[in-house]
């Protein structure tokens, strides 16, 4: 079973985790029941028996007696940690979705959920891959962006969906920006370089080339 069909199948109410091998709070973290649920702004909301708390995971507190008493790392924060770890909940400032391409549970940045892509399918800027329609190889330059029947063309005047040449892509896909590996060169920058857009899967990731530029989550190419 993979993590994401646990994600899939758990339930919405307040459940206990296995807890051979521990003590103390790490133990009262796994047994007690709790409900674990993530907030837009990154911090979660945990359910118990005997109040709601809220943990913010990333600046280690939580609104809990405990923690306000002993400044300890309460319970609910260790089943915070816990549950982010072994992929129960989302991480800080992302979302659960599902892969446009595949179909699979993932975990995304808020702003990319509307057209998530799960691990595999993600492409990154720096990618190397190639066209599935013309065999070219392609230098990914941006993060995967709006979906393709939502992400227009203007100087055709329809979407990235209705090229005839995309009929095969998902319309719900995020498009990713490439250019044209033949069209860098030495004395190019590549900000000069036409850029393209197409639905995530019509795009095949290779190997990573090590020797092609790299470009940070900006798009901006890393010296
Ligand atoms: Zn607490
Ligand atoms: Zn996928």
């Amino acid at each position: 079973m993979s993590q994401n069909d646990q994600t899939a199948r758990r339930p919405r109410g307040k459940t206990k985790l296995p807890a051979d091998g521990f003590s103390g709070r790490s133990r009262r973290a796994r047994t007690e029941p709790m409900a674990v649920r993530p907030l837009r702004d990154g911090r979660y909301v945990v359910e118990t028996d005997s109040g709601t708390y809220v943990v913010d995971l990333q600046n280690r507190t939580c609104t809990c007696p405990d923690y306000a008493i002993r400044g300890a790392r309460c319970k609910h924060l260790r089943r915070v940690a816990i549950e982010v770890t072994e992929g129960l909940v989302a991480p800080p400032g992302t979302t659960e979705a599902v892969c446009a391409v595949c179909g699979e549970r993932t975990f995304v940045p808020h702003a990319e959920a509307n057209a998530a892509l799960c691990r595999r399918h993600r492409l990154d800027p720096g990618d190397l891959v190639r066209d599935r329609e013309t065999e070219k190889l392609l230098l990914v330059v941006g993060r995967p962006g709006q979906r393709a029947d939502e992400a227009v063309v203007e100087s055709a005047g329809k979407t990235i969906a209705e090229f005839a040449s995309n009929a095969d892509y998902g319309d719900h896909e995020p498009v990713v920006e490439a250019v044209y590996l033949d069209s860098l060169r030495a004395d190019t920058a590549p900000d000069e370089l036409d850029r393209y857009r197409f639905p995530a899967s019509r795009l095949r990731r290779l190997a990573r080339n090590r020797g092609a530029p790299q470009y940070d989550r900006f798009g901006e190419l890393v010296e």
